[in-house]
């Protein structure tokens, strides 16, 4: 599904969150919203998800404006920093709680988990509890829950923001992979340039609340 967003403006008291912002995010692509922080990444995203309100500009979901649209019929994965899972419930019990509650077959859960559980590399922790996970397989757990349900697109706001520099790196390669299987159309904020740059295919650059660039990494920085 694509996702565009159209004149977007949210103000908190004086303060522009997000001014005038306007980007189209293709279908399929992983985007990163890159900048520092209270640049309004975080606000973007959320009136990308339907959970804020916009004080003026619209949110398109493969054409469909996302304030019209149920919480259901959004079908938006989101996975945040500090990831609430299920502590009494098990990595599998986990991954398959949304298959669960949508009363899907038996036979299909199962056959979803096992592949969710394989490319995100938790076959062998599948009966652990999220206690006995480390910090970097628990967000690899959350990105298979979020996937699990098939979402139109998944939201990613700093997931790997709590985490130390080599488990992030190692994320990066679990998401590239992940999103390169499942091919959601996926939306990350970062206000790291490394990860934005190692994970996107496109990286919209913010600052105080405007969009000041957006393209491939390539064509936005000069790497050696
Ligand atoms: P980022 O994700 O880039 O760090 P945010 O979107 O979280 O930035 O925030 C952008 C700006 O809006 C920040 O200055 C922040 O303090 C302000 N802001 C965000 N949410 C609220 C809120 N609920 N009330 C007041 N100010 C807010
Ligand atoms: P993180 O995602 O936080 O980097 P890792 O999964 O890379 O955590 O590693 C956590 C610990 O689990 C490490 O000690 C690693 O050696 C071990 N580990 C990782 N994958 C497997 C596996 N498939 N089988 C057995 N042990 C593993």
């Amino acid at each position: 599904m694509s996702i565009s967003v159209i004149g977007a403006n949210k103000r908190y008291g004086e303060f522009a969150a997000l001014d005038d912002v306007s980007i189209d995010i293709p279908e399929g692509s992983l985007t990163s919203l890159l900048g520092p922080s209270g640049s309004g990444k975080s606000t973007l995203l959320r009136a990308i998800a339907g959970l804020d309100r916009l004080d003026s500009g619209t949110v398109k979901i493969n054409g469909r404006d996302v304030s019209s649209a149920s919480p259901q019929q959004r079908d938006i994965g989101f996975v945040f920093q500090h990831y609430a899972a299920f502590k009494h419930l098990t990595v599998r019990e986990n991954i398959a709680f949304g298959l669960k509650i949508r009363k899907r077959p038996k036979d299909e859960i199962k056959k979803k988990v096992d592949e969710l559980l394989d490319i995100v590399g938790l076959t062998v922790f599948q009966k652990r509890y999220p206690a006995q996970l480390s910090g970097g397989q628990r967000q690899r757990m959350a990105l298979a829950r979020a996937l699990a349900v098939d979402p139109q697109v998944l939201l990613l706001d700093e997931p790997f923001g709590a985490l130390d520099a080599k488990v992030r790196e190692d994320l990066r390669k679990w998401l590239r992979k992940l999103h390169d299987e499942v091919n959601v159309t996926t939306v990350l904020v970062t206000h790291d340039q490394q990860e934005a740059l190692d994970v996107s295919d496109r990286i919209a650059v913010l600052n105080k609340g405007r969009i000041e660039q957006v393209g491939a990494p390539d064509d936005l920085y000069d790497r050696p």
